[in-house]
């Protein structure tokens, strides 16, 4: 079941619209990485899913719920992360955590219990008496994680929460956001940065100018756009010859040879990795090493979004 369910969704500032009848599903238990350059209506869009601004038309739907028909029972199911923290930089972590409690309505005696918990699972346990405005930009982005967890919201609707984070702290949101996902909440996360999300993500949908542009999973929106990947080979036996053969295989489009190895360029949709491996070993190949590059969504993004602009 999709639990997620956007269908033509236009939502307008004024007469101008941001979002131009965009659809997309995340089925339930999913993280669905949304990706868009800055002003293709990203956080537009999380906005309508949070009921914080009106669709103009067409269908938003979270948990089986119409966001324009009923945003409280939305409300109740979802935790929606902003991109702007607005954190309240005198407040400490347990008393920013407790404020957001009573606000959520949690039962008193279950407060402390919770507040807890949220912070062990974001790794804030020993910064519990720390002022905010005392904590690194990760910190406050795991607190401001913390704080949308409080209610235990079976959706998590994240608007850029990677962004302005040095590397450790990206790997610590991705390690949070895993257990997440363990933990069975469905997921939907924006970003600019593309390959922040190709690790975490179940599928991505690619959002320009208010329109969607792509959307499945890497492997499928990589092999619709028919673009090569790069696989490391090692071989012993390197001879011209075999060299020759791999590079007249259907679906090698060029073969470079590197330091201590080969770099041969596949289309994967004439010739899928395994594939290459097959014939590889029929050409007679003694492979010691056999890598698929990870795959180039930077390259992804440019080709779907050359040249449009908001
Ligand atoms: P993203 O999150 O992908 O960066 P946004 O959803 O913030 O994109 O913006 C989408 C478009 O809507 C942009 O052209 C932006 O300038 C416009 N926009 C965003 N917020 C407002 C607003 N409050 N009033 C008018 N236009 C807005």
């Amino acid at each position: 079941m999709a639990f997620i369910e956007i269908e033509s969704l236009v939502v307008c500032y004024g007469r101008t619209a941001a979002v131009k009848g965009v659809s997309f599903q995340v089925p339930q238990g999913e993280v669905f990485g949304f990706i868009g350059p800055n002003g293709a209506g990203k956080t537009t869009t999380i906005k309508a899913l949070a009921t914080l601004l009106k669709p103009a038309s067409g269908r938003a739907r979270v948990g089986g719920f119409e966001v324009r028909v009923q945003p409280d029972r939305v409300r109740q199911i979802i935790g929606y992360m902003p991109d702007v923290l607005g954190l309240y930089d005198e407040l400490t972590v347990n008393e920013y955590l407790h404020f957001f409690a009573a606000a959520y309505r949690l039962d008193p005696d279950r407060c402390e219990r919770v507040v807890n918990d949220v912070l062990t699972l974001t790794d804030l346990g020993g910064k519990r008496h720390a002022r905010i405005d005392e904590l690194s930009r990760g910190m406050q982005q795991r607190l401001s994680l913390a704080r949308v967890l409080l209610n235990d919201p079976q959706c998590l609707l994240l608007d850029e929460p990677a962004s302005n984070l040095d590397p450790r702290a990206r790997i610590e949101i991705r390690e949070i956001l895993k257990e997440l996902q363990n933990l069975g909440k469905t997921i939907l996360i924006s970003s600019h940065i593309l390959h922040e999300l190709a690790q975490l993500c179940t599928r991505i949908g690619i959002i320009e100018a208010g329109r969607m542009v792509a959307q499945g999973s890497l492997e499928e929106i990589y092999r619709t756009l028919g673009l090569v990947r790069v696989i490391h080979v090692q071989v012993a036996n390197q001879t011209p010859e075999l060299l020759e053969q791999i590079r007249k295989l259907d679906g090698v489009v060029a073969v470079a040879v590197e330091v201590d190895r080969l770099a041969i360029q596949i289309q994967e949709d004439k010739l899928p990795v395994v594939g290459l491996a097959d014939r590889l070993h029929g050409l007679g190949a003694q492979i010691y090493m056999f890598q698929p590059q990870a795959m180039d969504l930077e390259t992804a993004f440019m080709k779907l979004t050359q040249g449009k602009t908001a």
